[in-house]
């Protein structure tokens, strides 16, 4: 090669080359972003193998290590992503990462100390990318709930009957509302917003908006102190098909059902789509207003129970495959044999598995099949849901359990009422906003006075006793 041509390739090098520095700092502040918000095994396992090697345009580049990683931090981390690349990019930040699959035949070798970016692999799957820009239409639905991949058993067969029903014509069936219940982890979620992301694609809609309860009601209360509820009912009335989901978070709160109320009927009017999710049927939502509960019954409400083993057996084949993993059939049954209730759980005793092997180099084997599920159950044991801290202590004291969403000022109530507050710090992550929002709709300073009371009284020897015999009780009820 003549010198010439030395310089042309070197200058061309400049020319070319990542901006690998730049990358490496805005990855930097990320970081410390995401390290706030989980735990170091989890920050551990999916961000830690992550590397930066470009920056350009506010686009940041990064090379993640396998598409299991990926996928799992999108359903996963998708928000916190999101968060921290506003924060350290700002608002036209795009993330653009490559999987550094050495296995796929379609790796292009890095050249002239360059990576390539794009074709890492053929499929486009590999170059998606996370944008912060919101000017568009936030719908807040996940890519990744679809029908494709919601298998089909008999306990959820008509509700994805029905929902594929709606997702081919919104508003257009007469399963409007479609409303869908069921127990923790049995895929309402996924369901619902299958609808969402196929009506999407399939159908010329593009304001189909995904929302749930909780944070429904958390906008409602910040447009009443900002002054601005109308905007926020004008919004909800704007959209072609509103999915809200955990609509059993609603119970007690009055104002937020009444707005809820009137933006469903001017919607069912103009003959918009209305989804709804619960995890008890219609009828069973006490503490929800009783006009409210008429309008469900208008459209089609519809259960969907535990999977039996085939389902079950169905799903981990299904999942194993989506993270491109390999495990033997009787680890497959083991799992499925052991874990009945609960496909969150399912899937959860999956990624442990993985999480272990990669992280530990354990091997895939029965006996570590059997201690992940054995962890499994234990972990189901100590996590207490706000609901039951409730339930539990209403029961105790003898009270209804909505008194302690009430807004009474009677001493027996207020009492119990702190109580529960106080357990809800305890026993589960619930920041203080949400915990005033489960005890009807109460500030957080709220909170704070009230888990201050009781710690106050702990001083006492009988209350002493009186908590212990309560938190006994929380402990067995979970
Ligand atoms: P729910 O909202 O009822 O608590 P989710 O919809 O969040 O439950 O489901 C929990 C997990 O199980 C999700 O990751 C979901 O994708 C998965 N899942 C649930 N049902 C199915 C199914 N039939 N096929 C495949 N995955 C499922
Ligand atoms: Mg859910």
């Amino acid at each position: 090669m003549n010198k010439i041509q030395t310089q042309i390739q070197n200058s061309l090098k400049e020319i070319i080359k990542p901006n690998t520095a730049e990358a490496q700092n805005v990855w930097k502040a990320c970081v410390q972003i995401i390290k706030d918000h989980i735990g170091g095994l989890s920050f551990k396992t999916w961000f830690e193998p992550i590397i930066p090697i470009d920056f350009n345009n506010d686009t940041l580049t990064v090379k993640i290590p396998n598409d299991f990683s990926w996928e799992y931090i999108e359903v996963h981390y998708n928000t916190l992503l999101k968060k921290a690349l506003l924060h350290s990019i700002g608002e036209k930040a795009k993330l653009v990462y490559i999987i550094d699959d050495k296995k796929s035949e379609d790796v292009t070798e890095p050249q002239n100390n360059f990576v390539k970016i794009k074709n890492v692999r053929s499929s486009s799957s590999h170059e998606r990318s996370i944008e912060v820009d919101s000017s568009n239409f936030e719908t807040h639905l996940n890519e990744k709930f679809a029908f494709d991949n919601f298998i089909k058993g008999e306990g959820n067969q008509l509700a994805r009957a029905a929902a594929y029903a709606v997702a081919n014509s919104p508003g257009g069936t007469s399963f409007n509302p479609l409303f869908i219940y069921g127990g923790v982890g049995l895929g309402k979620t996924h369901l619902i917003q299958a609808i969402g992301n196929s009506v999407l694609k399939n159908i010329k809609v593009k304001r189909v908006l995904y929302t749930t309860a909780e944070k429904f009601t958390m906008e409602y209360v910040d447009s009443i102190r900002k002054n601005s509820v109308n905007d926020f009912s004008s919004f909800y009335r704007t959209v072609d098909v509103l999915i809200i989901d955990d609509i059993q978070f609603f119970a007690g709160k009055e104002s937020t059902t009444d707005t809820f109320f009137h933006i469903f009927n001017s919607l069912h009017q103009l003959g918009k789509q209305i989804i709804l999710s619960s995890d008890k049927p219609p009828k069973s939502l006490s503490g929800l207003d009783e006009r409210l509960i008429s309008r469900f019954h208008w459209g089609l409400s519809v259960d969907i129970q535990p999977p039996d083993l085939e389902t079950r057996i169905a799903i981990l084949m299904k999942k194993c495959e989506t993270f491109g993993l390999e495990i033997n059939t009787e680890i497959i049954e083991y799992i499925s044999s052991n874990i009945t209730n609960n496909i969150r759980e399912l899937e959860g005793c999956l990624v442990k598995i993985l999480a272990l092997a990669s992280l530990e180099g354990k091997e895939i084997t029965l006996e570590l099949a059997k201690e992940v599920v054995k962890s499994i159950a234990t972990d189901r044991k100590f996590s207490i849901t706000i609901e039951q801290i409730q339930k539990t202590v209403s029961q105790y004291f003898e009270i209804p359990e909505d008194m302690l969403r009430s807004k009474t000022k009677k001493q027996e109530f207020v009492r119990a009422r702190q109580i529960s507050m106080y357990f809800c710090k305890k026993f589960t992550n619930a920041s203080l906003k949400t915990i005033g929002l489960h005890f009807g709709g109460r500030d957080h300073s709220t909170v704070i006075h009230s888990i201050q009371s009781v710690e106050e009284m702990l001083n006492e020897e009988k209350f002493v006793s009186i908590i212990n015999s309560i938190q006994r009780k929380i402990e067995i009820n979970s």
